[in-house]
């Protein structure tokens, strides 16, 4: 018996070939896969860019549900066929930042499609570890797999939200209006912002931002951003704003254009060393917080999920592309051309 799926043997060298198929050991679970989202970090780790926590070859994808398809001996609470999301970050539980509620920057952690075989494949074999540290969700409603996988996405947003929070009546910035972008947006409409203001170079990001909520959906390369921003807060800044796309430049605009005491959240992931010149002293002098946010906790996984199954967070008219898992080449490079919002690989 084998299966389908799409091995990273090293950078650039994604290959869909038949691999063993999966049978569950002790403790573990079988998912056949429904779909698995791709985002950046896929890219990232294809290009050979992104390299801390990825160990080759692995079947990539770490956004994915689908319905349980068998279980491993001692393994209770999961009947085959009912609908699952599964986390993938599996945290080890003992270090200090899993002890202090800060799990989704355990340096032990194994993330599944990094270094544990991920969902870009017909079935994915839910680890003992992962099954017994509840990273296997039972969803409440059998929704389409495509978004209950976008549950991991959103739950990284829901942990960005935590650090950085929106408050009611607050003006908030969102740099880039991809999928994370659209999220925080969505967040923070529903934490009861005044406006939210999107600043995004794709007329068809624009355009979603403005079917989401956003006040103004501007285009930085044509727009004044400063002057909408003046506007919209009366001169006052931005409450919050979260920079999205990892350009460290967009930083420093994002806290010069903070309000006193106003909230900066570096969320998108960073190239390199993500160096910026950032103006200190506007920092100090306008007592601005910075933050930043990466990953997500299991807690985090678990609000996405009810966000989603409850229709709070729109997630259907985010999933413009599709593709079958042999044309896996082509779904990675829609997310490449950013033409895409997301692209769902449904094997
Ligand atoms: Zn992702
Ligand atoms: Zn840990």
């Amino acid at each position: 018996m084998s299966m389908l799926g799409a091995v990273l043997l090293a950078a650039d060298q994604l290959q869909l070939t038949q691999v063993p198929d999966p049978s569950p050991g002790p403790g573990e679970v079988l998912v056949r896969v429904g779909a698995t989202t791709i985002c950046g970090t896929d890219l990232r780790i294809l290009r050979g860019e992104k390299t801390a926590g990825v160990e080759l070859p692995v079947i990539l994808g770490h956004e994915s549900a689908g319905h349980v398809a068998a279980v491993g001996p001692g393994v209770s609470g999961y009947d085959v066929g009912a609908p699952v999301a599964v986390a993938p970050v599996i945290p080890c539980r003992r270090c200090w930042e899993c002890r202090h509620d800060l799990e989704n920057l355990c340096p032990n952690a194994r993330i599944l499609g990094y270094a544990v075989d991920g969902g870009l494949a017909e079935y994915l074999l839910v680890p003992a570890e992962a099954v017994a540290a509840g990273c296997l969700f039972l969803a409440g409603r059998d929704l389409p797999s495509e978004q209950l996988a976008l549950a991991e996405p959103l739950a990284c947003v829901v942990n960005g939200q935590r650090w950085s929070p929106v408050e009611v009546d607050d003006v908030v910035l969102v740099m880039g209006a991809g999928p994370i972008g659209l999220f925080h947006l969505q967040l923070a409409s529903l934490a009861g912002a005044r406006a939210v203001i999107v600043s995004e170079p794709s007329a068809a990001r624009r355009a979603q931002a403005e079917r989401l909520g956003a006040a103004v959906a501007l285009d930085p390369a044509t727009q004044d951003l400063a002057e909408v921003v003046r506007e919209l807060s009366q001169g006052v800044g931005v409450d919050a704003s979260v920079v999205c796309v990892g350009v460290p430049e967009l930083v420093n605009q994002a806290v010069e254009l903070s309000r006193s005491g106003g909230r900066v959240n570096v969320f998108a992931g960073l190239a390199g060393a993500g160096w910026a010149k950032v103006a200190a002293s506007r920092i100090h002098y306008r007592q601005v917080r910075l933050t930043g946010s990466a990953n997500s906790r299991r807690s985090d996984y678990a609000t996405a999920l009810r966000l989603i199954e409850s229709g709070r967070v729109e997630t259907a008219s985010m999933l413009t592309h599709r593709f079958p898992l042999s044309a896996v080449h082509e779904a990675v490079r829609a997310v490449g051309t950013g033409e895409a919002i997301k692209v769902a690989v449904l094997p």
